[in-house]
């Protein structure tokens, strides 16, 4: 039986893609709102500073494991503020932390977003009126977004994280960041 002989061109294609819509219509150019373009890198990108202060901290660290894989929305944790864009607020915040968590915040470059997790960060939770709880991390920094729950399981995190996605998209067509502190 006669093998088809493989032309060299063939050889060395491999699995390359088809060209895009777009590549065939206009090769080499992408049109685009920059607001827009920085958005999508932005909401695609998030680095969090994880700041496990209590039991909620467990969960935050299972969703970065492989059963949930935080990865794949891109988000990698990291213990420096200089590059974080993300600070998440996971467990009972004490006031002896309180100093830390902002001078911690302050060092984070702009824009930066936080997400309160569990009801312990969102307003003191069991510990409500307590002598020694912050009532909520949003009396030391402004929160974006609020995950419930004492704890939150980890979808709820992940959850979390699609509604700040969506409000990274939505603050880039009203030019940049809205806080209302
Ligand atoms: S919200 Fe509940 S689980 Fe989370 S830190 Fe507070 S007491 Fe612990």
């Amino acid at each position: 039986m006669a093998i088809e002989s493989i032309g060299d061109d063939n050889l060395h294609k491999g699995n390359i893609a088809e060209p895009s819509i777009f590549e065939k219509v206009l090769p080499n150019a992408v049109v685009c709102k920059s607001n827009d373009l920085f958005a999508n890198a932005r909401k695609s990108s998030l680095w969090t500073l994880s700041f496990g202060l209590a039991c909620c901290a467990i969960e935050m660290i299972s969703t970065h494991m492989s059963h949930h894989d935080f990865d794949r929305f891109g988000i990698v944790t990291w213990p420096s503020p200089r590059q974080a864009d993300v600070m998440i607020v996971a467990g009972t915040v004490v006031k002896k932390m309180a100093e830390p968590i902002k001078i911690l915040y302050e060092q984070m470059p702009d824009p930066k977003w936080v997400i309160a997790m569990g009801s312990c960060a969102t307003n003191g939770g069991p510990y409500y009126r307590s002598y020694s709880v912050v009532m909520g991390v949003d009396h030391i920094v402004p929160v974006d977004i609020y995950v419930p729950g004492c704890p939150p399981r980890p979808e709820a995190l992940m959850y979390g994280i699609l509604q700040l996605q969506e409000k990274i998209k939505k603050d880039s067509s009203s030019s940049g960041k809205s806080k209302d502190k």
